[in-house]
């Protein structure tokens, strides 16, 4: 019996990951992410699912990204009730991001109806808490490396994929006829062997076709040692007496640069100084983040022990009023506080408080998307001399620098050497998650590397398959 299997979404963009696999009678998700970014993709949330939600068997997820989780809620609202299968790292992540997500869904309705900004009257959220709880119910735990039976002749095998807590790329074995098996593999979202705290990705055993991410496919990242570029930037701004702040996701990167900041005190490159930790968020994602060795390098042979990955003064601040008390106080040290791209939360009070300063300095770590204010501060910033934070316009005399190098994507590098370590190597690809232009120069490489025949993926093409 051959298989439909159909882009819903993340072909030609990367976020909104959903693709449709359908086997006989049944049909299964695999991943089922919200479009981020522009206005125009984030329209794209409130189009009627291509299916009914209520005919879906069961959802696969193969990590707790809301680009790749983020949807499920509101197919929940919308008529599903079948399994959500998750590696438990991810069931974890999913309980603290899908709450989060409804939050500002409930925030974004209430901004349209303040302004008038709607198609609706009344705004109304995507879903809300009820829809996330009753999501959350809907997920088993499924261990890596074992086969777990789906629908009839459909079953999968998670592995780990080393891209954050829970991450796995997903083999789904088909039953092409009663003797006859075949193996589609889905990268997800692959991480590198670079990361100072997850373990890197496993190799996959051979799928015959392979869907594959290519987030990064015409990108290389710098290999250089992240902690040499942090390093003057951290002692420049602390020597005069200043705060640097460190707007960063709650995810991954928080953890990643905890650690380095720790690792850096231990060498002594720079001084020891408190280290806030001013996310709820972040907080949860890293009790988590300890729940799941399994994942991580901690603890191992040769990796770091819990207590050696903190910094020495670190400190959290869990209420309002610990993090209001944080942004008076005025003696030099570091703040690492979300959103990731100044999108919003708590890092907004400690900017708005301390970009008017020389003497502090804001550390960017990960990647500003367009229309942020996080691309705002790097871009036009200086040269506008100010910026609008809480309907207040904020003079800008604080230093602003970015180091890359934290990703937590392999680049195309990373993700050829990952397919290179594969027992069979496909005899199909498909890429998905990335830009057209990444697509297109990913595909050339992957083809004069490997000699497979590489086809991109496009929003609502489907191919026949097994
Ligand atoms: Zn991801």
């Amino acid at each position: 019996m051959s298989m439909q299997v159909k882009f819903l979404g993340a072909a030609g963009t990367v976020t909104g990951s959903r693709t449709l696999l359908t086997h006989g009678r049944s049909r299964v998700l695999v991943d089922c992410g919200l479009f981020q970014g522009t206005k125009e993709l984030r329209a794209l949330n409130w189009d009627r699912f291509p299916v009914d939600p209520a005919s879906i068997d069961t959802v696969v997820l193969t990590h707790a990204h809301l680009d790749h989780s983020g949807y499920l809620p509101k197919l929940v609202r919308e008529g599903f009730r079948g399994n959500v299968f998750a590696t438990a790292g991810t069931r974890d992540l999913c309980e603290v991001l899908l709450r989060d997500s409804a939050r500002l869904q409930a925030e974004d309705a209430e901004y349209a109806n303040r302004t008038g900004h709607s198609r609706h009257k009344p705004a109304l959220p995507l879903y809300d808490e009820g829809d996330v709880e009753a999501c959350l119910r809907l997920f088993r735990v499924v261990p890596r490396q074992e086969w777990k039976a789906l629908v009839p002749g459909l079953a999968v095998r998670f592995g780990r994929a080393g891209h954050i807590t829970g991450a796995s790329f997903l083999e789904f074995q088909v039953e092409a006829s009663p003797s006859r098996y075949r193996v589609l593999g889905f990268s997800g979202d692959v991480g590198h062997s670079r990361s100072r705290v997850l373990r890197p990705p496993e190799a996959m055993e051979g799928p015959d076709t392979l869907v594959l991410e290519s987030t990064y496919g015409d990108r290389l990242h710098a290999r250089d040692d992240v902690a040499q570029s942090v390093v003057p930037i951290i002692r420049r701004v602390l020597e005069r007496g200043g705060t640097l702040m460190i707007p960063s996701f709650a995810v991954g990167r928080t953890q990643e640069i905890l650690f380095l900041l720790a690792e850096l005190e231990r060498q002594g490159r720079i001084p020891e100084v408190p280290v806030i930790l001013d996310s709820p968020m972040a907080q949860s994602a890293t009790k988590i983040f300890f729940r799941h060795p399994e994942d991580h390098i901690f603890d191992q042979a040769f990796g770091p022990t819990r207590e050696e990955l903190f910094p020495r003064f670190f400190e959290e601040s869990a209420s309002r009023d610990d993090s209001m008390l944080a942004t008076m106080r005025d003696d030099p040290k570091i703040i690492v506080a979300g959103a990731g791209m100044v999108t919003g939360g708590r890092i907004l009070h400690h900017l708005k408080r301390r970009l008017p300063d020389p003497r502090h300095g804001v550390l960017f770590v990960g990647y500003q998307a367009e229309g942020s204010k996080g691309r705002y501060l790097l871009d036009q910033g200086r040269a506008n001399g100010s910026i609008r934070i809480h309907h207040a316009e904020i003079p800008i005399e604080a230093e602003i620098f970015q180091v890359s190098g934290l990703s937590a994507h392999g680049d195309y590098e990373d993700l050829m050497e990952w397919v290179s370590r594969f027992h069979q190597l496909p005899k199909k690809v498909y890429l998905n998650h990335g830009s057209p232009t990444a697509m297109e120069a990913f595909a050339e490489k992957l083809r004069s590397r490997f000699h497979v025949e590489v086809q991109i993926a496009r929003n609502g093409e489907s191919f026949s398959w097994a």
